[in-house]
């Protein structure tokens, strides 16, 4: 036993739990009717079938958020309501690809989010290959002037998916590289670990007065089909790929509630991202994580008032570079929010948790790791960091939990055609359910004070 650990056993046995702990749910028996859950999978089937995509600052986001507070509202929570703001809309046009030339074909591709356009016509022009990103970090100035820049990389799957992490970076800033070295529009391999003929679409960022040039995505086997015929010669393509820029839109974030019986002990904020990308029906990515919130957060409302207000969100406008997490964090800057954490890894099983918790909030790791451990999950000795919706309200100190799901099968579906419900494991979905329901009820319930903290590694 540690001395920190000593510490706090004595510090616990010196206080006696307030009265309203001992008739708070026993978050045992509800993580073992929770794998019986069928309200998530309701809750993901009927997004996916009834919405379908949800583009964010799209009519269908609309729709889904329309569909959400119908949703909530009929499973009994209170306070609902849709909290909207303004954001930049992009939206998806024709996008094709062909090898010129002695070997003409076509090959598959999916413009990025934010990609610029070729203009009607399209462009040709010769491919300039980058096998990694420091390649085309080290090509010169100008070097690429009226050229396609084609960026490789090697992911591969992971259970902690951390390779998106690393080679994500081909999406995220390729593009911007290859404009400021003057290509006229660039390929990426796909950010994915699938060899089906589904190119994954994703956001890419522009550095402040570069102007967008046509950056699309080919599919793995696309991709090594290109190189090799980059490997017999030269290779000219003509690509054609028409995303439009439309202005000022909207968006929103729908918020739930479960009303605390102490208003003075801070909100439990759990979530999930409503938007998803186009090409799909966004089950995976991210309708479970927005069912898993809201199942575990109505079973934990149905099993008693919580001590702590249970906030669901459902945010708006994740994919395109969390802007619904930015107006949340914005918006509810004044309020305690005691805890913030978001499902944004499909569905597979959770295998490990990860903290950030204050000191004199320890406790509600160990008692985590007790109900946990019979649904598999271990602990891990990362802090919390948490994700893209809730990056922002975290780094002002709030408190996180993290569940992490298996990255093995994620890349394979993640932003691509094939991110659609039949991907979702209903068995694996309800052991989601399980530990986030019991997560949510020692969280709200928790006795302790629990104060803020050092933010962990945003992701
Ligand atoms: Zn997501």
């Amino acid at each position: 036993m540690t001395k920190r650990f000593l510490l706090a056993a004595v510090a616990a046995l010196a206080l006696p739990l307030p009265a309203f702990a001992q008739t708070a749910p026993d978050p045992a028996a509800l993580r073992d009717a929770a794998l019986k859950d069928d309200i998530a999978w309701d809750i993901t089937e009927g997004l996916t079938t009834e919405i379908g995509q949800r583009l964010a600052a799209t009519e269908a986001e609309a729709r889904a958020r329309a569909w959400s507070v119908a949703k909530l509202e009929a499973m009994g929570f209170r306070n609902v309501r849709i909290e909207t703001f303004k954001m930049p809309v992009w939206v998806r046009g024709e996008e094709t690809a062909e090898v010129l030339g002695p070997h003409a074909q076509k090959l598959t591709i999916t413009a990025l989010g934010r990609s610029g356009s070729t203009g009607p016509k399209g462009v040709e022009a010769e491919i300039a290959y980058f096998p990694t990103m420091a390649d085309l970090q080290a090509a010169p100035a100008g070097s690429l002037t009226g050229k396609i820049a084609f960026i490789s990389h090697s992911m591969v799957a992971t259970q902690d998916g951390s390779h998106y992490g690393v080679f994500g970076a081909a999406r995220r800033s390729g593009p911007q590289i290859a404009a400021s070295k003057g290509a006229v529009a660039v390929l990426i391999r796909s950010i994915g670990t699938d060899y089906h003929r589904n190119p994954h679409t994703g956001g890419t960022n522009w550095a402040e007065g570069t102007k967008p040039i046509a950056a699309a995505a080919l599919s793995l086997p696309d991709a090594e089909q290109l190189q090799r015929l980059l490997k017999r010669g030269p290779v000219r393509m003509r690509l054609l790929i028409t995303p439009q820029f439309k202005g000022e839109g909207e968006s929103g974030n729908v918020i739930a509630e479960v009303p605390g019986s102490d208003p003075d002990a801070g909100i439990v904020l759990i979530g999930g991202h409503l938007d998803s990308w186009d090409i799909g029906t966004g089950a995976i990515d991210d309708a479970t994580g927005v069912a898993i919130a809201a199942a575990a957060a109505k079973r934990v409302m149905d099993a008693g008032q919580p001590r702590r207000t249970i906030r669901v969100v459902w945010f708006g406008a994740e994919e395109p570079g969390g802007f619904g997490g930015e107006a949340y964090a914005k918006a509810h800057a004044n309020e305690r929010h005691v805890l913030a954490t978001e499902s944004d890894f499909g569905a597979d099983r959770i295998w490990k948790f990860d903290v950030n918790l204050p000191e004199g909030a320890k406790g509600i790791g160990d008692r985590l790791a007790t109900v946990l451990g019979p649904l598999g999950i271990s602990r891990g000795n990362a802090v919390a960091g948490g994700g893209t919706d809730v990056g922002p309200i975290l780094r002002t100190g709030v408190p996180s939990i993290s569940l992490h799901q298996s990255g093995l099968r994620y890349f394979d579906y993640h932003h691509t055609p094939d991110d659609t419900l039949d991907k979702v494991d209903p068995e694996q979905l309800r052991q989601n359910v399980a530990a986030w329901t019991a997560m949510t009820a020692i969280v709200a319930n928790a006795p302790e004070d629990i104060g803020t903290v050092r933010p962990g590694r945003g992701e």
